[in-house]
């Protein structure tokens, strides 16, 4: 072989090598944003996620957000994730989407973390969310703030076939409440009695007002979003809280 023919032969080799140096970390990219992706989305199934399946009663477990999120899809999981004794739930049938309403894999939830919670329909991995807030947030802040543990959450609902509110660049989609995948909670009932409203006790620097903040912080770590007062007007009298595909904390 001339070495004309060795020089010829060579650049098409190198340029191909350089060709596969320059796609593989692209690929590899590529792929950690799908594996990403798809733990975001609760899209893993339970059969090839390396992840244990959540466990309420233990406080801020690795990959909390994964793990609530692979919740979505499995009701078998579902039910053998939300058990008492400090929760009380059962799986309802699923009401297949129609024009963006209706929920798959809702529970109807009595109780979360000790206290009642009256919820006709909301999705497991938003169930299961509640519970970890309610069990490891709610009822410590309250009895480091309050001195006593909360009895009963005010609910303002949970399933509502609607739009966003409150937002002229949204308004035209729809809510996570569309899906059953979102909770707005008034204000809470302690054990002894008194009332806690976000309405009248969220400004100030008294303990409720403490408790109240605390807890909306502790929010943003297990939902995805959780808005208050400080969000809009909107908000002035309750928190909202989803496990959409978005994170907001305000
Ligand atoms: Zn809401």
């Amino acid at each position: 072989m001339s070495e004309a023919e060795t020089t010829l032969g060579a650049a098409p080799k190198r340029k191909r090598q350089r060709r596969q140096r320059s796609t593989t970390p692209l690929a590899l990219l590529l792929l950690s944003a799908g594996a990403l992706a798809a733990f975001w989305a609760g899209a893993v199934p339970h059969s090839v996620n390396p992840l244990a399946p959540l466990d309420l009663s233990v406080p801020r477990p690795w990959f909390l957000d994964w793990r609530l999120a692979a919740l979505k899809h499995s009701r078998a999981q579902c039910e053998a994730t939300l058990r008492g004794p400090e929760i009380e739930a059962v799986t309802i049938p699923d009401q297949p989407y129609k024009t963006g309403c209706g929920w798959l894999n809702g529970v109807r939830l009595a109780s979360a973390g000790g206290a009642k919670v009256r919820a006709d329909a909301l999705t497991c991995e938003t169930a299961a969310a509640l519970a970890m807030w309610m069990e490891h947030d709610v009822q410590q802040a309250a009895l480091q703030h309050l001195g006593t543990r909360v009895a009963a959450v005010q609910s303002m609902g949970t399933y509502a076939c609607r739009n966003i509110v409150g937002s002229s660049l949204w308004k035209d989609f729809r809510s996570q409440h569309a899906t059953a995948n979102a909770i707005d909670i008034a204000g809470f009932t302690l054990a002894d009695g008194r009332r806690i409203s976000i309405r009248k006790d969220w400004t100030g620097s008294g303990p409720e007002a403490q408790f109240l903040r605390d807890i909306h912080h502790g929010a943003c770590r297990t939902f995805r979003v959780a808005l208050g007062p400080d969000f809009n007007a909107a908000h002035h009298d309750h928190f909202h809280f989803d496990r959409g595909y978005f994170r907001s904390c305000k």
